[in-house]
């Protein structure tokens, strides 16, 4: 089996889906490893690298015409799309919940599209595939040190003969993988630090991290499933933005990085919370999204400072701004996932498996994960071929 890693094309996208470590590990298994010319080069990995590991280095023309499964970090552009062959598989983070459309036009092109995206996180065997946790992880850090180069103190407490600087208070809301992460890199640097979630069980890890956790009187538990937040109704959103507001106004930098699966993330810092913030304070929203994120006008990718002087920064793909750490642990997902799926030398598609119910969401001309095909209008779905599997991977 031919697997080709494509270098990533959409803008500052750094990261590349195999490094060359990966690609011995790979070849007992059958499968040898092509890789696009300068794929490698934003995380610094060299073409020569992956040519000394035993990859071949090839043109994009080659990959699409000769792969049989192609590694992505991303999305495929529409130009990639549109250069694959049916029975082809891609795999990578395809993002298939908010843009099913993509999963629709694989499917009418026979290609078998895999997203790490949907794995099944909580089970124990899938978690070298977690590639939600580990580009989580390598986001959560950045945000911290995108914090501290936008303060304009230090994070640490500091006693020079010039004088004592009082350590920075840094605010984490949501303490998921990016949060925790965060608060321990907050941590690391000398800040001093709280944590709030909606989930009670994160009190426990914000705490064994060395920070304090923040309880909020007006808002009880939102665990959802899965390990995951619920929505919150209109009130306890209220609550719970009134409630904040003074434990916002009482810190120098606010991390913020919660969301509810399949929902817009919850608005967690108001307008009234910006301006009860001290000039020179820091804002880092890690939801910030094109649909609105946990800070009042944060844009993704854009770094604003509001008349009170408090600067926020709208994150986006911090991920890949860090690209050689995210690079290796997205490779250590991707190949795991592959040697999961691979049987004799060659791709074993089987949605009884729980792990490939989870990320396989394209398969012989069908899109095969109901929670996609439900996204979509009956009218944009692929046609099914008589006695053909049904969306849902059964037969008629
Ligand atoms: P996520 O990215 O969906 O959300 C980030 C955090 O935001 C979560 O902790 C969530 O509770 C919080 N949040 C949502 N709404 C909020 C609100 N209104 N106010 C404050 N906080 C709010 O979460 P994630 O980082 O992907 O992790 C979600 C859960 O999955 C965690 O419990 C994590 O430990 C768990 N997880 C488990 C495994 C595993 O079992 N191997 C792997 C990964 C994650």
């Amino acid at each position: 089996m031919k697997a080709a890693v494509v270098k990533e094309t959409s803008p500052g996208e750094r990261r590349v889906a195999l490094v060359p470590d990966a690609i011995t590990r790979l070849r007992p298994a059958g499968i040898d490893v092509l890789v696009e010319s300068g794929a490698g080069d934003g995380a610094w990995l060299s073409d020569a690298a992956y040519a000394d590991a035993g990859a071949s280095i090839v043109s994009a023309a080659e990959i699409y015409r000769t792969a049989d499964v192609i590694l992505a970090v991303t999305r495929p552009s529409p130009e990639a799309v549109s250069e694959l062959r049916k029975g082809q598989a891609v795999i990578g983070m395809l993002a298939p919940m908010t843009d099913p459309e993509l999963v629709a036009t694989l499917a009418a092109q026979g290609v078998t599209a895999i997203s790490l995206d949907g794995l099944p996180r909580t089970l124990s065997r899938a978690q070298p595939m977690d590639a939600l946790t580990s580009q989580s992880n390598v986001a959560g850090y950045k945000a911290v040190l995108v914090a501290a180069s936008e303060f304009g103190r230090f994070f640490p407490l500091l006693i020079t003969a010039a004088g004592t600087a009082r350590p920075a208070k840094v605010l984490v809301l949501g303490a998921g993988v990016a949060g925790l992460q965060a608060i321990g890199t907050a941590r690391r640097l000398g800040a001093v630090v709280s944590g709030y979630d909606v989930r009670p069980t994160s009190k426990d890890e914000v705490t064994s991290l060395g920070a304090t956790f923040v309880e909020l009187t007006s808002v009880g538990s939102a665990a959802g499933e899965g390990g995951y937040a619920r929505e919150l109704t209109a009130e306890e959103r209220q609550a719970q933005q009134d409630e904040l507001t003074g434990h916002i106004a009482r810190h120098d930098v606010v991390i913020t990085t919660a969301q509810v699966p399949g929902r817009r993330p919850p608005l967690l810092v108001t307008e009234d919370a910006i301006k009860a913030m001290a000039p020179g304070s820091v804002i880092v929203d890690m939801a910030a999204s094109a649909l609105g994120g946990n800070v009042t006008g944060s844009q993704p990718g854009e770094t604003v400072v509001t008349g009170n002087g408090v600067t926020i920064v709208g994150a986006e793909n911090l991920a890949a701004t860090v690209p050689t750490a995210a690079s290796n642990a997205y490779s250590r997902n991707i190949s795991a996932l592959l040697l999961h799926l691979t049987k004799d030398g060659a791709l074993a598609i089987d949605t009884s498996d729980e792990i490939q119910a989870g990320v396989v969401v394209a398969h012989d001309g069908r899109i095969v994960h109901e929670g996609v095909a439900s996204l979509l209008p009956p009218a944009a779905l692929p046609h099914p071929t008589p006695g053909g599997p049904g969306v849902d991977g059964t037969t008629d």
